[in-house]
């Protein structure tokens, strides 16, 4: 096999290169574009007004309207009931449960949600009257006097009965996705097809086989192989015509292989390259087109790479069928197309390029700000993505001959545009695209017509809903054009509205999308952090990494380091929260300046991997702004309080004196920065005790608060083991504890403080937990999979937060069980610092130790599914495992590793069976994976937890978004990074003045 290194010679196209333009400006982006506007001002108005004909035409042929369009111009996803019944779609037809179907008809169209939102207007009752129709197949006409939709559902069961109605729902799902995809099979598909064909609705096809984002090598072989047959079948009835001609087949590459992410190119090269080079010499063989479907924007460079080596494959040399698609809304897709056009002139025959605007748009939004990118890869306005559209348009029609332009687009504008620019390149060889289900009004209205190939995907619901789910959103959302387009409502002038007008009169992003680093407003800037998936950030910690000099570890005793930080507390208390704001605030700047040191160094000393410690260097930085920000509310001056005439009454807060802060290994940065941030944003002055295994990094940290500014007096380092934190515990000049770490500990250390004459102090502890996730029938497999697998084995499970137990429905255990154990083999278990890695070692051998004797004893008592064989990697590795338990009766506590505990239970019995984790006495995490709102609630009702999650993961909150901590055995709260942290650090001071005393209160004589 080939490895990646050979496959790039050294004239090499840069894609990596793209990166830089990933994040781009958007103002001097859409200033770029603005400046060499695609269309001249007689074009402009020429374009306007052929697709605002466009548009009078399209709507004229009324029995060419889609289902899908007469579905969104009555359910938008701008009102609730078009949300339900995209939730519905989502879910319904995966439960096998007929009681679970009926909770979820109930839940969505009945709930009296629906008649707070629409009451009693005429647009619920157009809404009303459509949906019955379509639920019932015309057969019931819904009376005059039903207003909403519970009377609605209510008079549907009296005349029909719950089954018809569970029935009438799933058909009308059946009849939503039928409208997207053409067959079940290839076979039925172009049988199908053949039929649109000769009425006139498309010229030829591109087949998508429905499937995206295998989980496991068995998913991604079944993809191939349905791919595969597609390719012969469809090649077979192309007759010899050319990919121009005939039709041919679309892939996702996420469909071909399990873990088909930048990070993990050389495999990626080495496993999924030669399926898709199987294809590709398939559809070579019969001569027709493959294109390769954009995905997400962090896929993009990888994409390009294996593109490009397919383009220059040896057996593809002469092929004129290979396609890519590319995305408008990203904002480096000018500089990709014109690398596009070197690497067809470089390959010597042309390659087909589809442009399409993106599918994913909501999303990509949704990861930079999670992610802390720096900007969006995206435009933020639908202008801006339509204007660079067409100067995307411009650049490949100038790219002929090597590239044969494809625009997929259901915009009369876009099409009129697009039209106007090739006919006055003089350009025919291009083709227009449109999605099965959707524009076929708009291009049988084009005039003279044109030739359009239809993407048609094949499949079953199964496979259909992640497509589905896209489809309803870019559709439904009040910016879509296919929203508005057939809508009588909305004049045509502004349906085809040209959208450089728009852009030239806005010429920003978007006023409600700021950038990420500003998505917490004016108060605090959010951490940013390195983004893997682009070559020059790994290589950039990569160099960090290999220069690396461990701090030396300082040996100040807790005798000195106590009276040292006394000392200086009546100083830092006085200085007030302004002043500290500001220290913490140079605190978080430098920690961000130092991210790629830190994150080498909390991978190299913690074994965390690379993602993990760039998450963990956020935090940090998140933790010092939030208290920054605390401080200078809570700590600038008195507060006034209500008082009687004649005096002034006063609440202060100031710090307590000394606060010992003790943090886990397991953050190692963001815990210990956190607790002292806290601590000194309150007036304390801190003795910091970090664990013993991880001195270097909590060295670090403190030299960067001395260099943010902070006196040295203030925050004393003191390292050691339990026996140092017993001795600073014990001390009675010390005047509170901040501890994360396990219960036990927090309990010795209770026990201690109680024991000690004097003050009686603060304890704030976080400890451990047994947190669970509970997933039911309406929960999507593979989201179920992907939440379980961060959630129970990053950070190699060590961390307070991660899935312990896991309960599934008896209805789809095996099925969940299944992927995951095979998404399980997909896990990179090795070196944290190698960008590759998702799990790196355990802490200790005594640490490892325990784990081993847990599975030991699980393998006698309980089912041991799957544990990862690590024995090559020898060390302190261990291999996640996932163990069923017979009950729950099994466990007691945490057991601070990657083992997932697995039950399996009656969801008529969900109540007890969260009863029974409750009792186990913690409240730290929760997990729900479902549908339901109901099922949530149902949950969270029974089991305490301090932080519960919903259809996500359970661990990774954020400061300020997600404030941490729990109850019961879990901690004693507040929560870290929450607005009641910094208080319980505070001492308060009421301070009244009689002013009456001095002569008079003169507020009083000047009402
Ligand atoms: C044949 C075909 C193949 C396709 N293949 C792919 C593919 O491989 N990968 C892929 O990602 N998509 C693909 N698509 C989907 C395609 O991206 C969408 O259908 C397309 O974006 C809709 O554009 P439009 O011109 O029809 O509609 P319009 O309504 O004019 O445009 C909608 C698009 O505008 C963008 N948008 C909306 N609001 C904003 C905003 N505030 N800021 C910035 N942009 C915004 C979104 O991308 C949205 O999709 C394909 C479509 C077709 C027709």
């Amino acid at each position: 096999m080939q490895t990646a290194a050979k496959a790039h010679p050294a004239a090499a196209i840069d894609w990596d290169g793209l990166d830089a333009l990933k994040y781009a400006d958007e103002d001097a982006a859409v200033a770029a574009l603005l400046k060499e506007p695609p269309l001249d001002a007689a074009a402009r108005a020429s374009v306007a007004a052929e697709a605002r004909a466009l548009v009078k035409r399209a709507r004229a042929l009324k029995h060419r309207k889609g289902v899908m369009e007469s579905f969104l111009e009555e359910y938008g996803l701008s009102t609730a009931e078009g949300l339900a019944l995209m939730c519905l779609a989502e879910a319904l037809l995966r439960v096998p449960d007929e009681e679970t179907v009926d909770k979820l008809i109930a839940e969505k169209i009945s709930s009296g949600r629906w008649g707070e939102h629409l009451g009693k207007s005429d647009h619920w009752l157009v809404n009303a009257g459509t949906w019955g129709l379509m639920l019932t197949g015309g057969i019931v006409k819904l009376p005059e006097e039903i207003r909403d939709a519970s009377q609605f559902l209510a008079s549907l069961t009296r005349r029909m009965g719950e089954q018809a109605i569970r029935l009438a729902v799933n058909q009308a799902m059946v009849i939503l996705g039928r409208q997207f995809v053409l067959g079940r099979t290839i076979e039925a598909a172009m049988k199908r097809g053949a039929s649109m064909q000769r009425g006139g609705a498309a010229s030829r096809f591109s087949f998508d086989m429905l499937g995206e984002g295998a989980r496991t090598t068995a998913d991604a072989e079944r993809y191939l192989a349905s791919y595969a047959n597609a390719v012969d079948v469809v090649g077979r009835a192309s007759e010899g015509q050319g990919p121009h001609a005939s039709s041919g087949v679309s892939v996702k590459l996420s469909a071909l292989h399990p873990r088909y992410e930048a990070r993990q190119e050389e495999r990626v090269f080495a496993e999924l390259y030669p399926r898709v080079l199987q294809l590709a010499e398939a559809a070579r063989k019969w001569n027709i087109g493959l294109t390769v479907d954009a995905e997400e924007a962090d896929r993009l460079v990888l994409s390009l790479k294996l593109f490009e080596r397919l383009a220059l494959a040896p057996s593809l040399s002469d092929w004129e069928g290979l396609g890519l698609a590319v995305q408008a809304y990203q904002k480096r897709t000018r500089a990709l197309i014109e690398r596009l056009a070197i690497l067809a002139r470089r390959r010597g025959a042309p390659i087909q390029v589809r442009l399409v605007k993106g599918a994913y748009w909501d999303g990509e939004i949704k990861r930079a700000q999670i992610m802390g990118r720096p900007d969006f890869p995206v435009f933020t306005t639908k202008a801006a993505t339509d204007v660079h559209y067409l100067a995307c348009a411009r650049d490949l029609i100038a790219a002929r001959g090597a590239i044969f332009p494809q625009f997929a687009t259901h915009n009369a504008h876009t099409v009129a545009a697009v039209r106007r620019m090739a006919q006055t390149a003089g350009l025919d060889a291009y083709e227009f695209q449109r999605l099965h289900g959707m524009g076929e009004a708009l291009y049988a209205a084009l005039d003279p017509p044109l030739p359009v190939r239809v993407y048609a995907p094949v499949g079953g619901h199964e496979d259909l809903l992640p497509y589905l789910v896209r489809r309803l959103l870019e559709n439904g959302a009040n910016t879509s054009f296919v929203h508005s387009f057939l809508d009588e409502d909305v004049a045509p002038e502004v349906v085809a509205a040209d959208p450089l007008v728009a852009l030239e009169a806005t010429p920003r992003r978007h006023p409600r999308l700021p950038p990420p680093p500003q998505l917490y407003g004016a108060s605090r800037r959010n951490s940013t952090g390195r983004d893997l998936s682009i070559a020059s950030d790994r290589d950039a910690i990569a160099s960090a990494a290999s220069k690396l000099q461990m701090p030396k570890v300082s040996a100040v005793p807790p005798t000195q380091a106590i009276p040292t930080a006394l000392s200086a507390f009546k100083d830092w208390d006085l200085r007030g929260g302004a002043v500290r704001g500001a220290i913490l605030r140079a605190m978080a700047d430098a920690l961000q300046a130092k991210e790629d040191e830190l994150v080498a160094l909390i991978a190299k000393e913690a074994g965390r991997n690379l993602q993990d410690s760039i998450d963990e260097v956020r935090e940090a930085v998140d933790f010092c702004r939030y208290y920054a920000a605390e401080a200078e509310r809570l700590f600038s001056g008195p507060q006034t309080l209500p008082s009687p005439a004649g005096e002034t009454d006063h609440l202060e807060l100031h710090g307590r004196g000394v606060f010992v802060c003790i943090s886990p290994w397991n953050f190692p940065l963001a815990i210990f920065t956190g607790q002292i941030a806290a601590a000194l944003a309150a007036g304390n002055t801190v003795v910091a005790k970090p664990a013993e295994q991880t001195p270097c990094i909590a060295e670090a940290a403190v030299s960067l608060f001395y260099a943010a500014g902070l006196p040295q007096d203030v925050l004393q380092l003191v390292q050691g083991d339990g026996k140092v934190g017993g001795e600073l515990v014990a001390d009675p000049r010390i005047a509170g504890v901040a501890f994360t770490g396990s219960t036990e500990v927090a309990r010795l250390i209770n026990r201690t403080l109680a024991a000690k004459d004097g003050p009686i102090v603060p304890l704030i502890a976080e400890t451990g937990g047994l947190n669970g996730l509970f997933v039911d029938t309406t929960a999507l497999k593979e989201q179920v999979v992907d939440d379980v697998l961060i959630s129970a084995f990053n950070s190699a499970g060590q961390r307070c937060s991660s899935l312990r137990v896991l309960f599934l429905p008896h209805d789809t255990a095996d099925e969940v069980l299944e992927t995951l154990l095979g998404a399980m083999d997909e896990l990179v278990i090795g070196d944290p610092t190698d960008p590759r890695t998702d799990i790196g070692p355990i802490i200790d051998a005594e640490a490892k130790a325990n784990l081993d004797k847990h599975i030991a004893r699980m393998r006698k008592e309980a089912r041991l599914l799957k544990q990862i064989d690590v024995s090559k990697l020898g060390g302190n590795f261990f291999g996640p495992a996932v163990i069923e338990l017979n009950s729950l009766d099994q466990i007691e506590k945490e057991v601070f590793g990657p083992i997932l505990h697995v039950v399996r239970y009656d969801p008529a019995k969900v109540a007890e069976v969260g009863a029974a984790l409750a009792a186990k006495g913690y409240g730290l995490t929760l997990g729900v994976h479902s549908r339901l709102d109901s099922f949530a609630e149902q949950v969270r009702a029974v089991v305490p937890a301090g932080n519960c999650y919903v259809n996500r993961t359970i661990v990774g909150a954020v400061v300020g978004v997600q404030p941490f901590g729990g109850s019961g055995l879990s901690g004693t709260g507040p929560k870290a990074g929450g607005p009641n942290y910094l208080p319980r650090f505070a001492e308060e001071r009421a301070v009244s003045v009689n002013i009456a005393a001095q002569g008079g209160d003169p507020h009083l004589l000047n009402l």
